[in-house]
């Protein structure tokens, strides 16, 4: 494996890494993977399990910080992460101009999860495998073959080089690994986020053309907050429009948004691929591949399967899947129904009662609308 080579002296590792007991940065890895998210942090895993040394740089000083809905589909993935559930919903209730459906299923179909207890269990597994992961390191500049990360200490900010074999790009919808890659983000959604100090029962869907066009509204209960905001696609609506629409859409629901942090971001669903060749073995996954749906905004379940899908290439490049196989066809399948709203905005109306309709009548399952369906 890699030559370690220590980079850092003990002064400058900043008090925080020092508290956390990070590793100390050698100067070289198999595997650099850029963002602790989801998808970083399932792909470090893997590749560690198999061997490799792995590290992961995060700029934020905590993982799982991140806006989010929190709510994740059942299949497959939430099997594991079952003790760190806050909520599961065997019934849904969708809201249309015209209609209130509530569907109900055998077994919950949905629940939500907090980031950050999501954050810290797949980083607990990444560690326990291996991985040296850095809080509050970013990655500045990205070259063929090393990186440059930047790391605050008491003195300010000190650069370093990191040489690696293979790079993830793990960096979310504005990942700088895909800026590097020349890949242009050309498809993408904005969601807002509001987790409110309130708790509710049911799981709520709000589908409203006229103020969130193929997108939705959401009311997602956790055990001690609600999370309520929007997500729709960026052609469609602009993020100061559908901002506007969230707010006159959460006050006909008789929230206080008064004193509320609404926290928005771009969700980038312009898949091109994961794996791409400049000099070196570079990679993309979740967020940064624009694994997540176009039409739901969903992306944890994409994260993790993209991540653990890549892991395993890197490890034994022949690797095939079967999950990360289905994802690409729901992705295909989203993308598709988003660009049939773009080309058809006047039949969205019709769509949406339509689709309210034959799920109240039991004719669409409500699990066609999940990444892992
Ligand atoms: C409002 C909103 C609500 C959402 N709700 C849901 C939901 O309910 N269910 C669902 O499945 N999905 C939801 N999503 C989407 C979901 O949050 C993402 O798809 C998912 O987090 C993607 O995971 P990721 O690991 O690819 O990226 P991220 O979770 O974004 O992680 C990327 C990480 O990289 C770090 N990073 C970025 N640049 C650098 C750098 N230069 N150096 C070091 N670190 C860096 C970031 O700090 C971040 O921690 C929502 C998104 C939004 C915006």
């Amino acid at each position: 494996m890699s030559e370690k080579i220590k980079l850092q002296n003990k002064n400058s590792i900043s008090p925080e890494a020092e508290t956390r007991a990070d590793p100390i940065i050698f100067q070289n890895y198999d595997t650099v993977i850029v963002g602790a998210g989801p998808a970083g942090l399932a792909c470090a895993r893997v590749c560690a399990e198999a061997g490799a040394t792995v590290a992961v740089f995060e700029r934020r000083e905590q993982i799982g910080e991140k806006v989010c809905a929190g709510g994740i589909t059942m299949h497959g993935i939430l099997d594991r992460f079952k003790d760190i559930v806050q909520c599961t919903f065997p019934s849904q209730t969708i809201v249309t101009p015209w209609q209130r459906a509530e569907i109900h299923a055998k077994k919950a179909i949905i629940a939500t999860l907090n980031r950050i207890e999501l954050g810290e269990r797949m980083a607990q597994e990444a560690r326990e495998a291996g991985v040296h992961i850095f809080l509050g390191v970013q990655v500045k500049k990205i070259n063929s073959g090393f990186i440059t990360v930047c790391i605050k200490n008491k003195l300010g900010e000190e650069e370093q080089q990191v040489h690696y074999t293979c790079l993830v790009g793990a960096d979310g919808s504005n990942s700088r690994v895909r800026r590097f890659l020349g890949l242009s983000v050309d498809l993408k959604g904005f969601g807002i986020n509001c987790q409110l100090p309130i708790t509710r029962e049911k799981m709520e869907w709000h589908l409203n053309p006229a103020l969130f066009a193929s997108g939705y509204a959401w009311i997602f209960p956790h055990r001690e907050t609600t999370s309520i905001g929007a997500y729709a696609d960026s052609r469609m609506i602009s993020a100061r429009d559908l901002r506007k629409s969230f707010e006159t859409w959460a006050e006909a629901q008789g929230f206080n948004l008064e004193g509320q942090q609404i926290r928005a971001e771009n969700i980038n669903f312009d898949y091109q691929g994961i794996e791409f060749k400049k000099d070196s073995r570079i990679y993309l996954v979740g967020d940064a591949a624009g694994l997540a749906s176009g039409l739901t905004g969903e992306g944890i379940y994409s994260a993790v399967i993209s991540g653990e899908y890549v892991g395993n290439r890197i490890m034994k490049p022949s690797w095939e899947n079967e999950a990360f196989t289905r994802l690409e066809a729901s992705h295909a399948r989203h993308l598709k129904a988003v660009r049939y709203a773009r080309i058809h905005p006047n039949h969205l109306p019709l769509l949406s009662e339509g689709t309210c309709l034959l799920l109240r009548l039991g004719l669409l399952p409500i699990n066609k609308a999940e990444m892992g369906g």
